[in-house]
């Protein structure tokens, strides 16, 4: 389902220094030269590119029906894939992984030519396909997928009782490591089945709704699950394994939760916390966007990842993040931040989608936001705020947190800290918590289910509060560094002059002083303005927890 059209040009927006924070495993280092160079690889192209062939049609539906082989670690099935021409064409192009063989493209009866290239598979029609029609296609795979990236994509394990353990965490490399999909994040299907057979003494929890089990009489048993809501492909998941399950509800919304049988009593002391954590979250952003298909919470031998409907977990069954605390000022201790953090992506980041990798700080900018929103919830402001600055070690400063469009980059990790702190200093700037608040809340109820650009946001903002907010939100987001506020005393003449230092020659963004001990708000440009009557030699503190910026005194 395309939510959004979209004409920005593809044409690189940023300097291409940033390419140097790239992580993806797959590519090589001669793509990385070339990248290096802006020029991105064909490879890159292919997989972030919104070409002809993916723009010439409209994802509607997916069926992925599926039998995993955990002692082979081999894959078999199909996708049935639904979409809409959006302009006649013979050709569409797909995505899957080269370690998986094409088995055969069905169209009803008719077998379908189709061209592989690298991850890209261009399948071609025997007559032309007519704009605003439906047609559907049986995409048939096998194989022993790759393992690669951070979380392997998808990994064969055992579970600490020498049991089978599958689990897929793709966000990195792309959901085509493992299943026939269009691999990209513009264009999302507007519901799904996921059908997944595995030994019978096996469960696979998927995403959705959980419609039954069947089994198929040859050892195996079918799961059946229906997401009744869009998809990102990334989210579709797999895990499978010695699933112990308990259940619970928040008002009127089925929570299920899955933990290995030994960690079982663990799970259901440390799960208790996603009650809470729904409860802040429809506090700021109105109901759970997903409460047809329910909310689950599933145990994995890795960290954890925002599945939709599906969150997974292996946090240890322990506060912090991996036993740490994860900003550093001891508020990180109180909470489970997987539990907190990946749940946070069901509002951003699954229901308010990026249409481009470049733009993820849409999904982790804000969903870390989200954490220091449920620390404010449940301890207050002050609490809120000191958890946000917490990440202040975290920044670089390096590049900027949107990346190059149309190559499938990936942002660097200030995406997230930079990120949050950004969305702080907005709230300031807009310095009234009640619109900041409604601002947020309609925000998400406006975009959510969509697939929006940096763009949509910044509009949303400058439209809802009739401020030209744009170069704040450039400075920020599409330069690496932070704004400078540079403040000259003359103790002859009783002034303070000041002004920003910042890549945006039109950045004018209020910030908070304090003079004599009296707090104030000025609002500074990239020209120097004069405050009259500061005689005293004070401080001049300037509310950096509030706003992120750095301040330079003469
Ligand atoms: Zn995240």
């Amino acid at each position: 389902m395309l939510k959004k059209q979209y004409f920005l040009s593809l044409v690189l927006v940023l300097s291409s220094a940033h390419v140097a924070g790239h992580t993806l495993a797959a590519q090589q280092a001669a793509s990385q030269a070339s990248a290096a160079q802006g020029q991105p690889t064909r490879e890159q192209k292919l997989r972030g590119e919104y070409g002809r062939y993916r723009a010439n049609n409209d994802l509607l539906y997916y069926h992925l029906d599926i039998r995993v082989d955990p002692d082979k670690k081999f894959i078999s099935g199909k996708n049935t894939i639904r979409f809409r021409m959006l302009q006649a064409d013979t050709r569409i192009q797909l995505d899957l992984h080269s370690a998986l063989s094409i088995d055969k493209i069905l169209f009803g009866d008719t077998p379908l030519r189709f061209e592989r290239d690298s991850g890209a598979v261009f399948v071609d029609f025997p007559q032309n396909l007519s704009a605003g029609q439906t047609y559907s296609i049986d995409f048939y795979y096998s194989g022993n997928p790759a393992e690669s990236g951070r979380f392997g994509s998808i990994a064969f394990k055992k579970d600490p009782a020498g049991r089978n353990w599958i689990n897929t965490a793709c966000e990195e490399l792309g959901a085509s490591m493992w299943w026939p999909n269009k691999d990209q994040w513009r264009d999302e299907v507007a519901s799904m089945e996921i059908s997944v057979a595995v030994p019978s003494d096996l469960v696979d929890v998927s995403n959705g709704k959980f419609l039954g089990k069947k089994d198929l009489g040859d050892g195996y048993t079918r799961w059946d699950w229906l997401v009744q809501y869009p998809i990102n492909n990334y989210d579709v998941s797999l895990n499978i394994g010695k699933y112990q399950h308990f259940s619970d509800h928040l008002g009127d919304l089925p929570l299920d939760f899955y933990a290995l049988p030994e960690d079982l009593d663990k799970a259901k002391k440390q799960f208790e916390q996603a009650k809470t954590m729904l409860e802040a979250y429809q506090h700021y952003f109105g109901e759970y966007p997903f409460k047809k298909d329910g909310y689950k919470l599933i145990q994995v031998p890795y960290s954890g990842m925002e599945h939709q409907s599906a969150v997974t977990y292996g946090n240890h069954f322990a506060n912090g993040y991996l036993e740490r605390d994860w900003t550093g000022v001891g508020i990180s201790p109180r909470f489970d931040f997987i539990i907190i953090h990946e749940s946070g992506h069901e509002w951003f980041g699954n229901a308010v989608s990026a249409a481009d990798r470049s733009d993820m700080w849409i999904h982790e900018g804000w969903t870390t936001y989200l954490e220091s929103l449920y620390v404010e919830y449940r301890w207050g402001k002050e609490d809120g705020l000191k958890y946000t600055n917490g990440y202040k070690e975290k920044v670089k400063n390096q590049e900027p947190i949107i990346a190059q469009r149309g190559v499938n980059a990936t942002p660097p990790q200030d995406q997230y800290f930079k990120g949050t702190l950004f969305l702080n200093t907005l709230r300031s700037v807009i310095n009234d918590d009640k619109k900041w608040f409604a601002l947020i809340h309609d925000l998400f109820q406006e975009f959510k289910y969509q697939n929006i650009m940096t763009e949509d946001i910044v509009a949303f903002f400058n439209q809802r509060t009739g401020t030209n907010l744009t170069p704040i939100f450039d400075q920020y987001l599409r330069h690496k560094d932070i704004p400078t506020l540079e403040l000259k005393r003359d103790d002859a003449q009783h002034t303070i002059s000041y002004r920003w230092l910042a890549d945006e020659k039109a950045f004018a963004m209020p910030v908070g002083i304090a003079i004599n001990g009296r707090s104030q708000r000025i609002t500074p440009t990239t020209e120097w303005q004069k405050l009259v009557g500061a005689t005293e030699k004070d401080e001049i503190p300037v509310a950096t927890d509030l706003y992120y910026v750095n301040v330079v005194k003469d």
